[in-house]
C-alpha cells in the first residue's frame, strides 16, 4: 500500500516550512509515499507576473522578478543546508534559471505569450520547489527519488487547463512512478504540471496541485491521498471569511466535490473525481499542526451524522442571465435551445432556475456575453446581471432537516436573493446574492447554522 501527500505553496514557503514538510515525510516513510508538491509560497503567481511583463516588451521588469524568484529559493537553500547546499542542487537551479531566462528572453523579443509558452514558464515553480525538497530529505538521510512528473502525468493540450488522460497516466505510472516506489523509498515529484505526448509542457490550472495528487493517487491505487496545507481541513466556511469556521471531521465525496466547485479554494474542483473513481480517501490536514484535527472525505462522509448542512462555500464574481419569452410555455425545446447555445459557445453554467416564462442561470465573470447574447436574443428576451455572487449551503441532510429553508431565509432576510436553486443531487442549496452582500450572507448563514459548534461531525 502506498500514501500520496501533497503539500501546498504555504507549506513549503520558506526553510522553517520545508523542515515540517520533512517531517511528516519521514514518519510517512513506512508507508512508500509519494510526495506532490506545489511551488514555494507565491513562486507562480511571480512567474506569471514576469511572463506578463516579457509580453509587454519590459524585459528589465521580467529579468528582476526572475532574479528575485532565484534569489528566494537560494535564501531558503541557504538557511536548509545553513551555507552551501549540495552541488547538484546549485547546478540544477542555476540550469533552470538560464531556461527561464532564455524563455522570458524571447517572450520579450516577440512580444507574444501563448498559452503554451506561458506553461513552460510557469512550470518552472514546482520543478524548483521539488528539487529543493527532495535534495534536503536526501541530506537528512532520507532517501528520496526526484521524479519529472511530466513523464507520467500526461495531459492533452489544452495549455493553461489540460485535461488529464487517465489511462494513459495509470500506464506511465506502473512503468516511470511504480518501480522507484518502496516502504522507506520516498518519490518527490511535482504538482500543477504535465506533459503532452509530444513531451510539450502543460499545466492543470491554477491550483491544480491538488488535483495532481489525487491523479497520481488514483493512478498508483494508494490507500490514502494527504492533501497537506495551511487549515486544519475543510472549515465550515472560508476561514478568511468566518474566523470562527471549524473543521469538519467527515465528509461525503458528494460534498467535498460540491464545495470545491463551489468556491472552498482549499480543494482543487477536480480533486475528488480521481478519488471516488478509484475509492481512495482524501484528507486534509495542517502542516503546521500534523498532530491536529483533520478531514476525512470517503464516499459514506459523515453517514449517521445529524448535522443539517455540512458547510457553506460562495464564489465571485459571476454573471446572471435572465432569458424570457412570452411564449415559452408553447415552445416545446426552448430549454434545449438556450443550453445548445451555451454548449456550442463552450460555457458552462453552474446553476439553472426556472419559472413558467423565464429562465436564470449563473455563469462565470469571463463568460463570452456579447456572443451569448446576440445568439439568445434571436430567440428570447435577455438580460444580464454581472457583479454578482454565488452562496452554497452544501450537506447530504439538507433534504431531510425540515425546516431547514425557513432557517436559511430567516437568516439572511436582510439581504436581496436574486435567485435560488436546490441543485440535482439535491446536497446543495445555492443562493445568488449581490456581490457586496456575499461576505455578510456567509457569516449570516453561518452564525445560523453552526454557531457553538467547536467542530462539525
Ligand atoms: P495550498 O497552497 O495549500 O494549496 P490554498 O490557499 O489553495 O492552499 O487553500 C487553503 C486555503 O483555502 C485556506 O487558507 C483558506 O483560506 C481557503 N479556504 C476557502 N474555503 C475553505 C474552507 N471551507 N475550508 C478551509 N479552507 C478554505
Ligand atoms: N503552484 C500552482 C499555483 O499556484 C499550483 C498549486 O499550487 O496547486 O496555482
Ligand atoms: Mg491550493
Amino acid at each position: 500500500m502506498s500514501l500520496v501527500l501533497k503539500f501546498g505553496g504555504s507549506s513549503v514557503a520558506d526553510a522553517a516550512c520545508v523542515r515540517r514538510v520533512a517531517e511528516i515525510v519521514k514518519g510517512a516513510a513506512p508507508r512508500s509515499p509519494v510526495v506532490v508538491l506545489s511551488a514555494m509560497g507565491k513562486t507562480t503567481d511571480a512567474l506569471f507576473a514576469a511572463a506578463q511583463a516579457a509580453e509587454r516588451g519590459e524585459t528589465e521588469v521580467a529579468m528582476r522578478a526572475l532574479k528575485e524568484i532565484v534569489a528566494g529559493h537560494k535564501k531558503a537553500c541557504g538557511e536548509l543546508w545553513e551555507g552551501e547546499p549540495p552541488v547538484d542542487l546549485q547546478q540544477f537551479i542555476e540550469a533552470l534559471s538560464t531556461q527561464i531566462d532564455m524563455l522570458l528572453r524571447g517572450v520579450a523579443l516577440l512580444r507574444e505569450l501563448s498559452a503554451r509558452s506561458r506553461d513552460a514558464i510557469v512550470s518552472f515553480g514546482e520543478l524548483l520547489s521539488s528539487q529543493i525538497v527532495a535534495a534536503y530529505l536526501h541530506s537528512r538521510g532520507v532517501p528520496a527519488a526526484w521524479l519529472d512528473v511530466r513523464r507520467v502525468m500526461r495531459t492533452d493540450a489544452s495549455f493553461g487547463g489540460a485535461e488529464p488522460q487517465t489511462g494513459e497516466i495509470a500506464r506511465l505510472a506502473r512503468t516511470e512512478l511504480v518501480p522507484l516506489m518502496g516502504p522507506e523509498r520516498i518519490v518527490v515529484t511535482q504538482g500543477y504540471i504535465g506533459s503532452t505526448k509530444d513531451g510539450i509542457t502543460t499545466t492543470l490550472g491554477r491550483g491544480g496541485s491538488d488535483y495532481s495528487a489525487s491523479l497520481l493517487g488514483a493512478a498508483i491505487g494508494a490507500e490514502e491521498v494527504q492533501i497537506w496545507t495551511d487549515v486544519e481541513g475543510i472549515l465550515t466556511a472560508d476561514p478568511r471569511m468566518v474566523p470562527e469556521a471549524v473543521p469538519v471531521l467527515e465528509l461525503s465525496f458528494r460534498e467535498g466535490a460540491e464545495l470545491a466547485a463551489f468556491g472552498a479554494k482549499v480543494l482543487h474542483p477536480a480533486t475528488i473525481q480521481p478519488a471516488v473513481d478509484a475509492d481512495i480517501p482524501v484528507t486534509v490536514r495542517h502542516t503546521m499542526r500534523p498532530e491536529g484535527r483533520f478531514s476525512t472525505i470517503t464516499a459514506k462522509g459523515g453517514a449517521g451524522s445529524k448535522r443539517p448542512a455540512t458547510a457553506i462555500a460562495s464564489r465571485s464574481p459571476i454573471q446572471v442571465i435572465t432569458i424570457e419569452s412570452t411564449r415559452m410555455l408553447a415552445q416545446s425545446g426552448f430549454l434545449a435551445r438556450i443550453f445548445d447555445v451555451f454548449g456550442r459557445l463552450g460555457v458552462s453554467v453552474d446553476v439553472v432556475a426556472t419559472a413558467e416564462v423565464s429562465v436564470s442561470l449563473t455563469v462565470e465573470a469571463n463568460a463570452p456575453i456579447e456572443a451569448i447574447k446576440k445568439e439568445l436574443g434571436a430567440f428570447a428576451h435577455v438580460s444580464v446581471a454581472s457583479d454578482r455572487a454565488l452562496v452554497a449551503l452544501v450537506g447530504e441532510r439538507l433534504k431531510h432537516t425540515s425546516g431547514l429553508a425557513a432557517r436559511v431565509f430567516g437568516a439572511i432576510a436582510s439581504i436581496n436573493v436574486e435567485m435560488i436553486s436546490m441543485g440535482s443531487n439535491e446536497i446543495n442549496l445555492s443562493l445568488v446574492v449581490e456581490r457586496k452582500d456575499e461576505a455578510a450572507a456567509v457569516r449570516l448563514l453561518h452564525k445560523a447554522l453552526f454557531a457553538g459548534n467547536g467542530e462539525s461531525r
